[in-house]
C-alpha cells in the first residue's frame, strides 16, 4: 500500500537525522501531508504505529499536520491557500498559476533525546 511505503521511508530518514545528532531516541515526527498527496492520515497514522515499533523511532509519537494547497499567480503574484485545487488566480483570474504547496508529504520536525 501507499502509505507502507511511505511511512518506511519517512522512518528511514528520520532515523537518519537522529542519528547524524547523536539521539538516543526520537519523541515525535511532524509531517506535513498536502491534501493533494492522496494519502490518507488515518491509514499513515496506523502504518506507522505498526513499522515504527521495529525502528529506531520506537515510541516515537506521529503529529500530521494537513496541508491545502497554494498557487502563486504569475501574472499578479498572489499566493493564494485553497481547500481544494482551483486552476485560476482567485486575485485575477489568470490560469497562469503554479502550484507551490499542498502536493507532498514533508518531514517537518523531528523530536529527539
Ligand atoms: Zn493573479
Amino acid at each position: 500500500m501507499h502509505e507502507y511505503s511511505i511511512v518506511q521511508a519517512l522512518l528511514e530518514s528520520c532515523e537518519r537525522e537522529a542519528r547524524k545528532a547523536d539521539a538516543k531516541k526520537v519523541t515525535l515526527i511532524k509531517v506535513k501531508v498536502g491534501r493533494l498527496s492522496n494519502i490518507e492520515p488515518a491509514l499513515l497514522s496506523s502504518a506507522f504505529e505498526f513499522f515504527s515499533q521495529d525502528s529506531f523511532c520506537n515510541g516515537a509519537k506521529l503529529e500530521i499536520v494537513k496541508q491545502n494547497v497554494v498557487i502563486e499567480c504569475a501574472n499578479c503574484g498572489a499566493k493564494t491557500e485553497l481547500a481544494e485545487l482551483d486552476f485560476c488566480c482567485p486575485n485575477c483570474a489568470s490560469e497562469d498559476i503554479k502550484l507551490i504547496d499542498g502536493e507532498d508529504i514533508l518531514l517537518m520536525s523531528l523530536v529527539i533525546e
